[in-house]
């Protein structure tokens, strides 16, 4: 089993992502696909008249502010143009894709955090209606009755809280929570650079591999959401995802490309390539 994550920045190619993947499908590999729309969602949200709110906490992440009406729009985003683009390619490939968001069937499930506290003004103020969550946990009943069934699973946010309510939650955190659960032998990020690069945006400067256990060596290198996407394949790898590949979703066949480990590898010594095909457990 594979976790294939597809990201929302701009000039990732989906047509590229899904050949690539429904001809992995039709040769018989089992995977399912998670998807982002960031990019997308700040265009939409400019156009209907309210832009991307990003706030600063005191320790100086930074996050968009998920009111209600962004809500909303990632919703018709995330769930809607983006989600529906790619099981349209996928049908068109003649893959029985089915796309679903976190919400349906509660697939990610995490704690709604309403308040979040923001420097504003050189101010900390406590900013309420804050759409926003971690998926703490994965139901893959549903998951598994579509891959059971011979349906490809297309995943997005938000999530469920426990109360019901829509989430904005991190895709990539959301897609290495999917993979613990399922026990994939591989994670791959697809974005818009070829992996993690020491001198950033220098695409020579690729740094190839990270040893799970010593991770915060390379957190240095990254800027922005970037930290926190290798930090989050750290906590896979310790979840026991066998190996997270950063690859580039630019490539002509993205996904084969990365699953031999091109890109940034993060993996342990017994998760690592070398224990998986003698843990038998990897599909
Ligand atoms: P996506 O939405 O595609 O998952 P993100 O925008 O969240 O991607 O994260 C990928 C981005 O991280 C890259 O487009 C790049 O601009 C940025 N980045 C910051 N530091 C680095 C680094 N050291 N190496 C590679 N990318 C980096």
């Amino acid at each position: 089993m594979i976790v294939v994550k597809v990201g929302g920045s701009e000039g990732i190619d989906y047509d590229a992502v899904c050949a690539d993947v429904a001809d992995l499908w039709k040769a018989g590999r089992p995977l399912v696909l998670v998807h982002g729309g960031s990019g997308e969602t700040n265009r939409v949200a400019e156009a209907l008249g309210h832009p991307p709110r990003f706030v600063t906490s005191p320790s100086g992440y930074t996050s968009r502010f998920t009111d209600r009406a962004t809500l909303e729009i990632f919703e018709m985003v995330y769930c809607g143009k983006m989600n529906k683009g790619i099981v349209e390619r996928l049908q068109r490939l003649g893959v029985n894709a089915v796309g679903l968001s976190g919400l349906d069937g509660r697939v990610f499930e995490g704690r709604h955090k309403d308040s979040v506290r923001a420097v504003e003004d050189g101010k900390v103020k406590i900013l309420r209606g804050d759409h926003t969550g971690t998926v703490e946990r994965v139901n893959t009943a549903l998951v598994e009755l579509l891959l059971g069934n011979g349906y490809l699973p297309v995943l997005t946010p938000p999530a469920a809280s426990y109360e019901g309510v829509a989430i904005n939650v991190d895709g990539d955190r959301a897609a290495a929570a999917l993979a613990g659960a399922l026990r994939a032998e591989a994670l791959l990020l697809l974005s818009n650079v070829p992996g993690l690069l020491r001198a950033f945006p220098d695409e020579t400067s690729l740094i190839p591999d990270i040893p799970a256990a010593n991770v915060e060596d390379y957190v240095e290198f990254a800027q922005g959401r970037m930290k926190k996407k290798v930090l989050g394949a750290a906590e896979a790898v310790a979840g026991g995802v066998g190996r997270v590949v950063f690859g580039d979703a630019r490539a002509r066949r993205p996904v084969t490309d990365a699953l031999p480990r091109r890109g940034t590898v993060v993996s342990s010594p017994t998760t690592g390539a070398s224990a998986t095909p003698a843990s038998g457990s990897s599909a």
